[in-house]
């Protein structure tokens, strides 16, 4: 009798056994399944432009100012561009700064070298300061990064697109090259940023490398955003430039990366 109660108790006990197990692994795969799940839908918000879209539509929490709407033009048919001294001056192919403009705060980041040229560092004071930040917190992530290419003056403007034009040609120039007066890095808010472990370089590929992707990731929580994206060359009509920064402040560089914006489409610009 006692040997058969214990046998009794030992099957009752493989069934408990037995049924927690499969009740455990039936949970941690449920679990899973849902963590794969959840996985899919992240990457198709991200990829599908439809939904981030919307998503900008629902959101109007931010506004951008307004006074980017000008009609006054050039003799070349470049918009004059106002409000030069905000941080979010809108310059573009269609939009010219004063010739000669040059901003008054500018200064050199303290920030290591890493093999860049101290005098193509500087930036505006804000900016130069923020950028001191991001360097930090990538350096604090593990990765170094390079200043390549800050303020560029206008008259050094007028002499890269003369020499472009003489070696490379019209086309080649208009494609890659800013027109005097139309480069975002005579603002003094821009800034090329590479890595020593891509040799300094600003090419595309930069953005497969961990720095590149460091930065592409976090560069708005410093209030910079990626100004030339891969998939907004019809609105910002540069090519995709993974390394060019523009600082922009954290609200708005915060806001224009969660919708997905170029800065040409948060403003409310009028041609
Ligand atoms: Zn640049």
């Amino acid at each position: 009798m006692a040997r058969r109660g214990n046998r009794r108790r030992k099957k009752a006990m493989v069934r408990i056994v037995v049924t927690s197990l499969v009740l455990v692994v039936g949970a941690v795969s449920a679990l899973n399944y849902h963590h794969k799940d959840e996985n899919v839908k992240t990457m198709v918000i991200k990829k599908d432009d439809k939904v981030k879209t919307n998503i900008v539509k629902n959101d109007d929490s931010l506004h951008f100012p307004d006074y980017y709407k000008t009609t006054k033009k050039d003799e070349n048919g470049l918009l004059e561009v106002l409000n030069i001294d905000s941080n979010l001056v809108l310059v573009n192919k269609d939009r010219k700064l004063p010739d000669g403009y040059e901003p008054d705060d500018l200064i050199y980041p303290s920030i290591p070298l890493n093999g860049a040229v101290k005098e193509k560092t500087r930036m505006r004071s804000e900016a130069a300061h923020a950028l001191e930040k991001l360097f930090a917190g990538a350096s604090a992530d593990g990765y170094t990064l390079t200043a390549v290419s800050g303020y560029r003056s206008y008259d050094r403007q007028v002499a890269l697109y003369n020499n472009y034009l003489a070696t490379r040609g019209e086309e080649w120039t208009k494609a890659y090259s800013a027109y005097p007066g139309t480069s975002e890095h005579q603002t003094g808010l821009a800034m090329d940023v590479s890595s020593p472990a891509f040799g300094n370089a600003l090419e595309v590929d930069f953005v497969k490398t961990a720095e590149g992707k460091w930065l592409a990731d976090h560069a708005h929580e410093y209030g910079f955003i990626i100004r030339y994206p891969e998939d907004k060359v019809e609105k910002t009509h540069y090519h995709y430039e993974p390394w060019h920064i523009r600082y922009v402040g954290v609200k708005y560089a915060t806001y224009l990366y969660n919708n997905h914006l170029a800065l040409e489409e948060a403003m409310p610009a009028k041609k």
